[in-house]
């Protein structure tokens, strides 16, 4: 198997994180990345750094405006008066979320904190310094990693960081500022006419929902612990399916709070089965370990073991895998989360 990362992914390192009303120290640390890679080492898989691919892959799925603004904000931010350390936002613009609508309507004008409001949803995605090169390396990895299964070589992995599920054609939230797996999705249907995406992140995976919401080449399935009790809250309900043409083509298999192995097991399995209806030709599984039992930001109970079982479950579907990192932030699980599930997944039994 061959797995991509950029050294300049891990520049990113964002300062706060807004938890409780409180602006504390955030989870999403460079260090997870560390971990991560030494996973990959224990596997004896090479770490390839991708080729720099530029804004193209990105330009797939986000519009050149979003970008621009990531690009901008922070030299921008550094110009205002008693600025903080980081972009974040003061504002949030009424915009009802619900996916069947059309997109919403552009910012109507071109001043830094009302764009803020309008391009970042929450406080979780602060912009500093590096953010907008880690975040475009970020796609670059999941981008490389879909060119090699293109090219026939399959399972691949993609340690992105920052993460993606949650950002929005033009909306950053939940640690993610580019979506890394729907870049890779739109890439591999250069080459397969039906692609899936799985994912198995604790969150729901709103950004990937919303981005494939109205299409029926690329199914989208989140399995996440119920958003009535968890974020992101507005969206990762079981009677979101789809609208239009896209109609079927998404589901959404939540969780109940205090869940375990056998309930995420079996969501595993119903997720995989779906794809294999639909009759995906390749699949791109967003991989969390934020459902573990030692997560910071959990609400179920999964343990270790059952990383290498969801990786056995997943590896037993008979089309080539694209794995790409979403969240986790237990430093001292999840390098064996990754170890067990790419151990199973590469060569299930
Ligand atoms: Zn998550």
């Amino acid at each position: 198997m061959r797995a991509f990362y950029h050294p300049d992914q891990a520049l990113h390192a964002p300062r706060q994180f807004m938890r409780y009303g409180v602006l504390t120290d955030p989870t999403d640390l460079p260090v997870r990345t560390e971990r991560l890679l030494g996973a990959l080492q224990q596997l004896g898989v090479e770490i390839e750094t991708p080729s720099d691919y530029g804004r193209e892959p990105a330009l797939a799925v986000h519009p050149a405006h979003y970008l621009d603004y990531l690009d901008s904000a922070y030299p921008r931010w550094l110009e205002l008066p008693n600025h903080g350390p980081e972009v974040l936002p003061n504002t949030f613009p009424y915009w009802n979320g619900d996916p069947a609508k059309d997109a919403r309507p552009p910012c109507p004008t071109d001043q830094l904190l009302a764009q803020t409001g309008y391009y970042l949803g929450d406080l979780a995605v602060p912009i500093s310094e590096f953010t907008y090169r880690s975040a475009l390396r970020s796609t670059h990895t999941s981008t490389a990693a879909a060119e090699a299964v293109i090219a026939g070589e399959a399972p691949t992995y993609a340690l992105c960081r920052p993460s993606g599920h949650h950002c929005r054609a033009d909306r950053a939230t939940g640690f993610c500022y580019m979506n890394n797996a729907a870049i890779a999705a739109q890439r591999l249907r250069s080459s397969f006419g039906k692609v899936a995406i799985l994912d198995i992140d604790a969150h729901h995976g709103d950004g990937t929902q919303e981005i494939f919401y109205r299409r029926n080449d690329v199914m989208t399935v989140s399995v996440h612990v119920d958003t009535d009790h968890y974020n992101p809250f507005f969206t990762g309900r079981p009677h979101e399916r789809g609208h239009g043409a896209g109609e079927g083509y998404n589901l959404n298999i939540p969780l109940a709070p205090g869940s375990g192995d056998e309930a995420f097991l079996a969501a595993v399995r119903d997720g995989a089965k779906a794809v294999t209806d639909f009759g995906a030709e390749v699949v791109v599984v967003a991989l969390g370990y934020d459902t573990h039992a030692e997560d910071p930001l959990s609400m179920v109970k999964v343990t270790t073991e059952a990383f290498r079982q969801a990786g056995e479950i997943i590896g037993s579907m008979d089309v080539p895998k694209v794995i790409v990192q979403e969240g986790g932030y237990q430093i001292s699980v999840i390098g064996d989360c990754l170890f067990g599930f790419l151990d199973a997944c590469r060569e299930p039994r």
